[in-house]
């Protein structure tokens, strides 16, 4: 991969093509004041298309959103304009304030202030849990 255009920051690869838009929201990318390059529909030889995340800053990626979002996202830690770092991902154990509660009945639908916990309950399926009321995070789209 091309990573001429950054010197130091930080690039997410491997992302599935069309949901680099919802990387950089879910990352809150669009409050940085650094350059974000958002690179869709790259062809890549092991998954076809791609889209691609080049931040040119040192980020703190939260890791478990990414790993929520996507396990197979790649993240590399550019230096000198070298690759110095290569993690891979996984889907957390836990997420912390990423997803919301849809059980009208759970505390967390009363008691507002209280973090909104869910668990990873079927690796294999992907199925996370409230840790109040045991609900399953409800599907999207
Ligand atoms: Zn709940």
């Amino acid at each position: 991969m091309n990573i001429d255009s950054i010197k130091n920051g930080i690039v997410l690869d491997h992302i599935k093509a069309g949901m680099g838009m919802k990387v950089y929201k879910d990352l809150g990318l669009e409050t940085l004041e650094c350059s974000v390059a958002i690179i869709q529909n790259a062809t890549s030889g092991k998954i076809g298309k791609k889209d691609i995340i080049k931040i040119s800053d040192d980020f703190h990626v939260n890791l478990d959103v990414l790993g929520y979002i996507d396990p197979d996202i790649t993240v590399n830690i550019i230096k000198e304009g070298k690759i110095v770092k290569k993690m891979t991902l996984s889907l957390p154990e836990k997420i912390v304030n990423i997803e919301k509660c849809h059980n009208p009945r759970c505390i967390t639908s009363v008691e507002q202030e209280l973090d909104q916990i869910f668990y990873l309950s079927d690796r294999e399926k992907k199925v996370y849990r409230c840790i109040y009321c045991e609900s399953k995070i409800k599907e999207k789209g």
